[in-house]
Order: C-alpha cells, then structure tokens, then sequence
C-alpha cells in the first residue's frame, strides 16, 4: 500500500505504471471531522466509476481506467496528481449557495465551473487560474485541455443521468499526468457528485450522509441499481 485516503486506498502492483485504487465503505465528510461507515459503499463506488470511465472512454475522454478487477478494486494508470479539485455545477447546491447566499435548486442557464486548491490543511480552498498558475500547479494549455474536458464530461454525464431519471446536480473531478498526458483520475460516484431524483427531488448521494438525512444506504443502492441495472448483491 502507497496510500490510503479517506474512501480509497492505493496499492502498487508489479509493472511500475499501474496501480490498484480500492473503495472503502468509511465515509468522512467536512474534512474529516464527520466519521462514518456506508455499508457496500466501496462495492458501489467501483462499480458505478468502472460504468462513468468506461463511458467516457467510448466518448474519447482518457482517463486512468484500465479494468475492474473485483467488486472492490479497480487497475488504473499511476498519475502524478494535479492538486486542483474542479467542480462543475448545472444546478445550485452546497459550497456555492453557501458562498453567494443563493438558494439551493436554480438551474443554471450554463455551467459554472469552479477550482479548489486540493489541500486538507486550508480546508481545500476556491482558488483561481492566476492562483494555479502562479503555484505553477499548471501550465495554460494543460488547464484549457482540463477546462474542456471537464465541460464534455458535464454534457456525457448530464445525459446518462437523464436516462436514469437522476439531474446531475453538481459534481468533483482530478486529473493528473501520466507519460505526458493528462488523464481523469480519481472516481465518479455518489459520494463526489449531487445526484437528484428527477421526479421527486429526492437526493441520493452523500448529501444524505453529511446532512443526517437518514436512508443513507438505500440513496447509494438506488444510484447503482439505476446505473448498474440490477440489485447490489448482498
Ligand atoms: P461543494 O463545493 O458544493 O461542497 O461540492 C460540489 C461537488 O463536488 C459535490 O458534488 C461534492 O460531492 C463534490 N466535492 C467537492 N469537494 C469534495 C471533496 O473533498 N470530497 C468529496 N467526496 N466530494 C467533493
């Protein structure tokens, strides 16, 4: 093991440009001071990100998705993480209704896309381009390939999740490098983006778990039973 973060842990494997990245079931949310375990979480987490790469792989996006290797680990392409946190926003929610005292649930007339400097100890905090680039955790022409890269995610993402009756509300990504490429790393899941029953409203995604909302389990169930199109076996 190499590393182990709050909901994953990476492990090295025998050829030096690949690794294992396992899903955990512990969940933590506002930089850790709130502790908890989702049960099947990680299982769920793998199998709804193996969907999410392997759609934007079809779609031309590179990320660092090699292959599922079991319910809970996953082969991915070693990156050198580039330690900005981009977000995408269709409809508010969460840090910007907070940050401009709007309320929760406009649909935006365009996608707001926001940066976080990826760093616990600030607390992650919004940072700028000028701000990327003095720290030089960029180049210009990297952050416009990750500007429009993250924009056609949003268009992919939005439209699967339609299928599924889910508005994708908002959602986190990290690229990183690798053999000078810039690839999507990470994960896509529920406990990195907003999803939200189109129908009813209702959120099923770590929202429930952060904010006490009860049926934390049953939210994560549901997302994998829409997107996986069976049940998680138990
Ligand atoms: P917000 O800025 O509203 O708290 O988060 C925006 C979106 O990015 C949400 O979908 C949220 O789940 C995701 N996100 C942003 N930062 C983090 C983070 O540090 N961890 C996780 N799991 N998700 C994050």
């Amino acid at each position: 093991m190499i590393y182990e973060g709050k909901a994953k842990k990476l492990y090295e494997t025998d050829d030096p440009d690949l690794l294992i990245q396992e899903f955990k079931d512990d969940a933590t949310a506002f930089n850790a001071q709130k502790r908890g375990t989702i049960q099947q979480k990680g299982i769920i987490n793998n199998a709804i990100s193996a969907r999410v790469f392997t759609l934007l792989e079809s779609k031309k996006i590179p990320t660092h998705f090699v292959k599922q290797l079991s319910d809970r680990d996953m082969l991915v392409k070693r990156l050198q993480i580039i330690p900005i946190e981009l977000t995408i926003r269709n409809i508010t929610a969460g840090g910007i209704s907070k940050l401009l005292g709007i309320p929760e649930g406009i649909k935006l007339d365009f996608p707001v896309l926001e940066y976080h400097y990826k760093r616990d100890d600030l607390n992650d905090p919004l940072f700028n381009e000028y701000h990327i680039f003095m720290l030089k955790l960029a180049t210009r022409e990297e952050l416009k390939e990750i500007n429009e890269r993250s924009f056609a995610i949003n268009q992919i993402l939005i439209d699967f999740f339609k299928e599924k009756n889910l508005d994708l509300v908002d959602f986190k990504l990290e690229f990183g490098r690798h053999k000078g490429k810039i690839l999507l790393g990470d994960e896509f899941s529920p406990d990195t983006s907003r999803l939200w029953e189109r129908t009813t409203g209702e959120k099923l995604d770590k929202d429930r778990f952060r904010r006490d909302l009860g049926k934390v389990e049953e939210a994560y169930q549901e997302v994998y039973r829409r997107v996986m199109g069976k049940e998680v076996l138990q």
